[in-house]
């Protein structure tokens, strides 16, 4: 199994409910950043440069809380800047967990060790390391040394302590996926559960354009990573692969993961900010969404960002007979590799 079943059963019966009531747009993953501020300068990120004039506003958890109630998605992957640095995070994340959602908890991970005693491992909570390497091109990516060893030894506490981890990497023009296929087997031997893998994509506000890849690069990097990725527990789903791949297209659903920072809701997504509203209502309604998406805007034809396709293969109108099917089928079976079952097993 790749995720747990809890998570599984609570996404199904949340994506049934909206369909059954006849809502085609709806959040499945909320994005929220409670702040901006990071310990880090890596130099893929957009955040602490888009939104340098407001790096040090944060929002409460009152604020935090309205927001995930108002939005309803059952999973809210808490990000930044890094959340870890963020005061009343133990607090946030029990009262998110009080509300029977999902968390990712996205860090760099060199704060777990030192913080890991205010969490509590269950089957809703992750912890997320981002790892774009091994020691050497890690740290370069997030321009400091000691980086990778200290994320590592966070992610070997937390796996002592019983929590499930999880790793995302991103991939750029420069990375060698013979190091992603170490890396990975790596991860295997500390007993993290699943991986997420997303190619790198170009904010408006990175200026290091030469680390980002044009449609067919990324194609092109995915077709030759196939082999080695069907090793592994990759949490990101067969249809957003075949995606990457150049196997099938899928239409943008940057609603799918709604991303609220001190700023509001930002729209449209994740990489574009063209505005920020209030409410989660106001977004939605507000957003022309028609006008985005490859061949509507031209900063959108080289995306294929997990935060606007992966929640594609549930939500996209272009939907293909058997996708739900090979989903359930994927979600069920994992490679042999597979720690989770154990992990899980550990939880219940
Ligand atoms: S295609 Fe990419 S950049 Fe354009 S709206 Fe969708 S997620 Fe954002």
């Amino acid at each position: 199994m790749r995720f747990p079943l809890r998570m599984t059963v609570d996404l199904a019966k949340y994506i049934g409910g909206k369909r059954l009531r006849g809502i085609e747009r709806f959040p499945l993953v909320m994005m929220l950043e409670p702040l901006h501020a990071c310990n880090l300068t890596c130099t893929g990120c957009g955040r602490i440069r888009e939104y340098k004039s407001t790096i040090k506003d944060k929002l409460t958890v009152e604020q935090c809380l309205a927001a995930v109630d108002e939005c309803g998605a059952p999973i809210v992957s808490i990000c930044g800047g890094e959340p870890m640095i963020y005061p009343d995070l133990p607090r946030l994340v029990r009262e998110i967990l009080g509300r029977k959602k999902h968390i990712y908890l996205c860090t760099n991970g060199m704060f777990i060790r030192k913080k890991l005693k205010d969490y509590q491992p269950t089957s809703r909570f992750f912890f997320n390391v981002h790892l774009d390497g091994m020691e050497e091109t890690h740290d370069l990516c997030v321009e400091r040394k000691g980086v990778f060893r200290e994320a590592i030894e966070g992610i070997k506490a937390a796996k002592d302590a019983g929590f499930l981890v999880c790793t995302n990497t991103t991939i750029f023009k420069q990375t060698n996926l013979n190091e992603i296929a170490e890396l990975l087997d790596y991860l295997h031997t500390l007993g993290v559960d699943g991986h997420m893998i997303s190619p790198a994509y170009s904010y408006a506000a990175v200026q290091t354009r030469e680390i980002f890849m044009s449609r067919e690069e990324v194609r092109e990097k995915f077709r030759s990573a196939t082999q080695f990725l069907s090793r592994h527990n990759l949490m990101t789903s067969p249809i957003y692969l075949e995606y990457l791949r150049g196997d099938r297209e899928l239409m943008c659903t940057a609603w799918g993961n709604p991303t609220y920072n001190p700023r509001g809701w930002k729209s449209p997504c994740y990489l574009i900010t063209d505005g920020h509203y209030p409410t989660f209502k106001e977004f939605m309604e507000s957003t022309p969404w028609e006008k985005y998406g490859r061949g509507r805007d031209p900063r959108c034809e080289h995306c294929m960002v997990h935060a606007g396709y992966e929640p594609s293969a549930v939500l996209g109108a272009n939907r293909k007979l058997g996708d739900s099917w090979k989903m359930l089928k994927w979600n069920l079976t994992s490679p042999q590799a597979s720690p989770l079952s154990s992990s899980l097993n550990s939880l219940l």
